[in-house]
């Protein structure tokens, strides 16, 4: 090993941005070892808010947060490009080229050294190979997909504005009925009744959204039923349209095909039915994966074949003692980044990794906009408590303030998120450029 430890953490999301604040103020700012954080893009914006960034709610300028800017205050280095391969043998990141739009080479392919890797890329939409779902429909996996959806709403909002005729309306399906696919249902009604006071001649009627689910309930991974049935309640009130128990087996760019061969015309699919790890990791480095490409961890998150390469979050599947896998939620990819870096910590002082990881469900919460908030806590205690209104909304918001307390401090944590409480009050209510 280096005289100094190279610390190298891909992915900088909801898990890989906890995990390199807390090793860049444990080791990078005592020059204990060498803390690096690799990711595509330029800029973090905690995932579960993509949905808002896609109806314009929400303002990238004001919540996302530069890599390099955070890097610097928090002692980590950061590195821009995308993973393609693991060199086990040389113990090394190979990162592709990076491109301008035009194509233009701007940064060759590179390879970062590391003596011990966090691979905490998260995960995409699983489109269980259905037919017409990549080319034909857009996805919630990443801020740029977020903006297209933006994009792609505003310019038909712009259209039916000026042109609308009564029985002309937009119609949207959203296909995947957990959690990000009713969120996204709620907030699009809501971005439409903000439109109306930006001067836009629409109103929500003009929006159809049919959102649909395979099984029997929406939110079929909420245990309580109950919960189900409120938002499915909430959202017909709101007039979304919901279909349960329907297969997709093909979607083309006119709409979807059920597998009982009923015809759903759409302008725009939103796919949201679960998730998967990109393919690229399913045999990347020689690691061992499973059939979603999640890379296979022990409950300490050392992958299976290299205890020199820890996975986390929405990419790894981690196996609790009952022989179940830790979900793919903010929660647990939070728990796994602060637990994995106490374990690197272990190994560097020459001990082993003897943490292991044992995900306790605090609840599922969903916020249909304004509209509602409804859902489940402390699930691990005998199906946990029903929660509605302005507590579970309070609740919904904290793993957010958590995040941002864990990535700045408590202090400046705590003022961010005040001052993005009144950058919603000061500011318009919908992002439109
Ligand atoms: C709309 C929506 C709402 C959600 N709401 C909730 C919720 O309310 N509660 C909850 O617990 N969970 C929620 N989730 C799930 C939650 O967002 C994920 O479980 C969580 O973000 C996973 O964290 P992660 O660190 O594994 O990955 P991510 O947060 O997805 O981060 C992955 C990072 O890796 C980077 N990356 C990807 N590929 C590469 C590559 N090849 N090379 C370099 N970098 C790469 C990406 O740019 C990204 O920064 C929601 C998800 C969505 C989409």
């Amino acid at each position: 090993m280096h005289e100094m430890a190279n610390i190298v953490i891909v992915g900088g999301g909801a898990g890989g941005m906890e995990i390199a604040t807390k090793l860049g103020h444990k080791l990078g700012r005592k020059g204990k070892a060498r803390v690096t954080l690799v990711d595509c893009a330029e800029s973090h914006v905690w995932k579960p808010l993509l949905h808002e960034v896609a109806t314009g709610a929400l303002d990238i300028g004001i919540d996302a947060i530069s890599y390099r800017g955070h890097a610097a205050a928090h002692g980590y280095h950061f590195q821009q490009g995308a993973m393609t391969d693991i060199d086990r043998e040389t113990k090394q990141v190979i990162l592709a080229p990076i491109t301008d739009d035009s194509g233009e080479e701007l940064l060759p392919a590179r390879r970062i050294d590391y003596d011990y890797l966090v691979v905490a890329i998260g995960s995409i939409a699983n489109d269980f190979n259905i037919d017409g779902v990549r080319d034909n429909c857009v996805f919630l996996d990443s801020t740029e997909q977020a903006m297209e959806i933006r994009t792609i709403l505003l310019n038909k909002f712009m259209r039916y504005a000026s042109h609308h005729q009564l029985d002309e309306k937009i119609k949207i399906a959203v296909v995947g009925a957990g959690a990000t696919g009713v969120e996204m249902s709620a907030e699009m009604h809501h971005a439409v009744d903000q439109l109306r006071g930006f001067g836009y001649k629409i109103d929500s009627t003009l929006l159809e959204i049919t959102l649909i689910e395979a099984d029997k309930r929406i939110l079929p991974k909420v245990e309580k039923a109950e919960i189900s049935e409120s938002v499915a309640k909430e959202l017909s009130a709101i007039g979304v349209k919901v279909m349960t128990d329907t297969r997709i087996n093909q979607v083309t760019s006119e709409g979807l095909h059920t597998s009982e061969d009923e015809f759903i015309p759409s302008d725009m699919v939103i796919w949201s039915t679960g998730v998967k790890a990109p393919d690229f990791l399913k045999e990347i480095g020689g690691l061992e994966s499973n059939h979603i490409n999640q890379v296979m961890v022990q409950q300490n998150m050392q992958t299976t074949r290299d205890p020199a390469i820890f996975a986390i979050g929405d990419c790894a599947a981690c196996p609790q003692e009952d022989g179940s896998w830790v979900p793919p939620r903010g929660q647990s990819a939070r728990q796994m980044a602060l637990m994995t870096a106490d374990n690197i910590m272990l190994l560097l002082n020459g001990k082993t990794a003897s943490n292991n990881y044992v995900y306790k469900d605090l609840g599922a919460l969903v916020n249909l906009s304004k509209f509602h908030t409804v859902g489940n806590l402390m699930s691990f205690i005998g199906g946990g408590v029903m929660v509605e209104g302005k507590i579970a909304r309070f609740v919904y918001t904290s793993l957010y303030r958590r995040h941002l307390i864990e990535l700045h401090g408590p202090v400046k944590g705590t003022l961010l998120m005040f001052a993005k409480g009144i950058s919603r009050i000061i500011h318009p209510h919908l992002k439109l450029h």
